[in-house]
């Protein structure tokens, strides 16, 4: 099944613009699209409302998530998934220790690393690494292939600012990706 959990979206880009989106999907045959965009808790409730609703007007099975930027100071409640976005930083196991069932996004971009020796720590934690096909390099290659056979779940993003690149690179990363209906840091969708 194919499908990025990685898509920006400005809910306040013209109504064409919006629904371009959704015929894009429709046309590169994605199953589901996680939308998201960047968190701040400054935010205004409305901005957080009119994304929940242009996503109900999709005919794509459209999910909403969010990307939110380290420090971290509030997470907003009831989306589907939470993507982690780290900057600048090595991330150790007492910092990895206080996220639970989150997907954290792009490893080892933006000047973010992790060490192999952490990944029972996600395990642990039902934290998920991302396959991001905007931000993926060869060297990369041995971290994912540890990951999986760890059992680590690996989502695919692919970092879209644009209709035209939603799931773009998924072909390449099927080999690594965790199927979507095995994704449980995906909420509110059933998994058999
Ligand atoms: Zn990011
Ligand atoms: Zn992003």
């Amino acid at each position: 099944m194919v499908y990025d959990l990685h898509v920006h979206i400005n809910p306040h880009a013209t109504e064409g613009e919006i629904y371009e989106y959704d015929t894009y999907a429709k046309m590169l045959h994605l199953d589901y699209v996680g939308f998201v965009i960047h968190y701040s808790p400054s935010m205004p409730e409305k901005l957080l409302r009119d994304f929940r609703d242009i996503l109900s007007t999709f005919t794509t099975n459209a999910l909403a998530g969010v990307e939110l930027h380290y420090p971290i100071k509030k997470v907003p409640r009831g989306f589907d998934y939470y993507l982690l976005h780290f900057s600048n930083i090595m991330l150790d196991a007492d910092l990895l220790k206080r996220f639970h069932s989150m997907i954290i996004a792009h490893p080892f971009a933006y000047g973010m690393r992790i060490s192999d020796s952490l990944i029972t720590l996600l395990k642990k934690n039902e934290l998920a690494v991302e396959y991001n096909s905007s931000h993926y390099k060869n060297s990369m290659r041995e971290f994912y292939n540890a990951c999986k056979d760890q059992g680590i779940q690996i989502t695919f993003g692919s970092d879209a600012h644009s209709p035209s690149e939603m799931g773009e690179g998924f072909d390449y990363a099927s080999q690594y990706i965790t199927p979507f209906n095995e994704l449980k840091v995906v909420r509110g969708y059933s998994h058999e």
